[in-house]
């Protein structure tokens, strides 16, 4: 496949906010395990009805990295802020049109920062996007960052821990989302579009 991906123009950028960001909230100092970062992927993906990939070890890499299936986090990288970071990798990516934008876009830094905001309660919107201004970094509008209604999210999260989606079952998956496809209806009135998308990205 030919690679029509811009050229990643932020990206030492992204990184250089991200340092400020953990220096300015001690991330470093708050190491999770590899279960505690493949809940954290789990939760963050059910609120984009992404399939959440499987976090690896990653040792022996120098640097973490994402795809539709894994994440690899050598032991430097399991903080807040390295998990969320490779976790919007793969959200970014399931956006229509994303595929065209480079890794680290306006949309990537957007999204990173909403997701760190909902998981870091102790960070202030001003102080993160002052951040992002002060190192020169591209943010996309906030009204471009989506997230599911929380119940939605509820149910997404249940079916991703209830189902082995590691097996990749396609029938079982399925099944399971029909039958929850009422408690979905409740929580959200136009579901159908979030029933076909969410299938579409469990199953392929
Ligand atoms: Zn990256």
């Amino acid at each position: 496949m030919v690679n029509r991906k811009a050229r990643d123009v932020q990206k030492m950028k992204v990184y250089e906010f991200e340092e400020e960001l953990a220096e300015l909230y001690d991330i470093h100092d708050e190491q999770l395990t590899l279960f505690q970062c493949q809940e954290l992927v789990t939760r963050i993906c059910s609120e984009h009805a992404v399939h959440p990939p499987e976090v690896m070890d990653g040792r022996g890499r120098k640097n973490a990295c994402a795809d539709t299936l894994w994440i690899r986090l050598p032991k430097q990288f399991r903080n807040l802020i390295g998990v969320i970071h490779e976790t919007c990798h793969v959200v970014c990516n399931s956006i229509d049109g994303a595929d065209s934008l480079p890794d680290h876009s306006p949309l990537f830094v957007r999204y990173f920062i909403e997701i760190f905001l909902t998981r870091f309660p102790k960070s202030s919107r001003d102080s993160v996007e002052n951040y992002a201004t002060i190192c020169n970094v591209e943010v996309a509008p906030v009204d471009r960052f989506k997230a599911l209604p929380p119940e939605c999210c509820k149910k997404l999260l249940q079916l991703f821990i209830e189902v082995d989606w590691r097996n990749k079952d396609q029938a079982q998956l399925e099944a399971q989302l029909e039958a929850s496809r009422e408690e979905l209806e409740a929580a959200e009135e136009n579901v159908d579009s979030l029933v076909s998308s969410a299938r579409e990205k469990f199953l392929q």
